[in-house]
């Protein structure tokens, strides 16, 4: 195979199928073939709400799991043939980011984001993935491609909200936005050693799963503001915690400040998008001298991180599977599965698309 068939963002705004030569594979490098892929947010805030700024014929996608195809003659640990688990993020673990221990922000900020925002996406018939042996995980038997497919970016950034949230054990956290992101968060807090998880959320379909992943207590932020419901919830108090995985700039920044106790945490997963500003409020973050604490991140990637996540799937800390809500089959449903992600109908959390069992 020479060329390969990709759905792609042909420019702002705009999407369609690519023909595409296949990549050249480097001595370090993969070609993947996905077997299975789910379109992610942030594709829909890549094309319809420029938030990268503008890309031509640019393949999309960066949640996969697939077949090794070929490996560089420098790979050691994987060859043709292997099923293996694509993190969405693939950093060049020898750039001095990594050595700080930020690999996710290689050669430049958010730079070990590269499907799908410096280089084709695994939204095509064929893939690369740079540094194979870091960057690539050996999918268990045991796990299912509709499983494996949710650690890759859902969990592994959910997850990493909930790590930088500084949660307590027995402490309190509110998740606002409950979308895949943020019900991972949840499921994250839990396994942290939360005690009350407050989330702030609407879809009926995300509240059961949010309260299967382990809250305590569902918000309804149509119903006023979150931080006066965390308030009145808990006798003024506030939370150690908050995680922000939804939401907008005009209140949920206010809200969230306005939730956490002095000296508390938020850790902001969400992509912003919408405005050029984020907005503190002075007098809820105690003038600039409350002590809260805000934190953010990229997802974390790379094959230790995978091989984490496998784990406490595989010892049933937590069922991946239950994000998903929608099943397609075949490469072309891509187009549908994208769609879908965009106009985000009440039933739906994840879509997913299987391109080969
Ligand atoms: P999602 O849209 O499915 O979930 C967000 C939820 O927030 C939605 O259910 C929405 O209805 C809800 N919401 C809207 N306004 C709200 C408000 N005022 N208060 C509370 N909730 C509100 O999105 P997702 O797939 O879960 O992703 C969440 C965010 O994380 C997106 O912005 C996505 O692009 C981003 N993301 C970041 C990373 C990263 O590495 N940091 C990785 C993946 C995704
Ligand atoms: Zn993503």
């Amino acid at each position: 195979m020479t060329t390969f068939k990709g759905f792609a963002m042909k420019r702002l705004n705009e999407t369609g199928w690519v023909e595409k030569e296949v990549p050249d594979c480097e001595p370090y490098d993969a070609i993947v073939r996905p077997t299975c892929v789910s379109p992610c947010t942030s594709d829909t805030h890549t094309v319809w709400e420029g938030a990268i700024g503008d890309r031509k014929d640019m393949v999309l996608g960066h949640e996969a799991v697939g077949i090794v195809e070929k490996v560089g003659s420098h790979v050691k640990n994987f060859k043709e043939g292997d099923k293996v688990i694509v993190p969405a993020i693939t950093p060049d673990w020898d750039d001095e980011a990594a050595q700080r221990g930020f690999p996710s922000q290689t050669t430049e900020p958010l730079g070990g984001w590269k499907f799908s925002n410096f280089k084709d996406g695994v939204f095509g018939e064929r893939f690369h993935v740079n540094l194979a042996d870091a960057n690539l995980a050996l999918q268990p038997e045991e796990l299912s491609d509709e499983a494996a497919v949710m650690l890759v970016d859902m969990w592994s950034t959910g997850m990493m909200g909930a790590e930088n949230a500084d949660i307590p054990l027995g402490g309190s956290v509110l998740v606002i936005g409950i979308g895949a992101v943020g019900l991972s968060a949840i499921a994250g807090a839990k396994l942290l050693g939360a005690g009350e998880i407050y989330a702030a959320g609407t879809r009926p379909i995300s509240v059961k799963v949010a309260k299967k992943y382990g809250a305590t207590n569902i918000i309804n932020y149509k119903e006023g503001s979150i931080d006066q419901q965390v308030r009145d919830a808990t006798d003024g108090a506030g939370v150690d915690s908050v995680i922000i995985a939804g939401g907008n700039l005009e209140n949920t920044w206010k809200e969230a400040i306005a939730s956490a106790k002095a000296g508390g945490t938020v850790s902001n997963v969400n992509y912003l998008s919408g405005a050029d500003n984020v907005l503190i409020p002075r007098v809820e973050w105690g003038c600039g001298m409350s002590g809260i604490k805000i934190t953010n991140g990229l997802c974390p990637g790379g094959r230790v991180r995978m091989e984490r996540l496998a784990s406490l799937a595989l010892n049933k800390r937590a069922d991946p599977e239950l994000l998903v809500t929608h099943k397609f089959k075949g490469l072309e449903k891509i187009e549908e599965a994208l769609y879908l992600m965009k106009d985000k109908p009440k039933d739906l959390i994840k879509p997913i698309v299987k391109i080969e069992e």
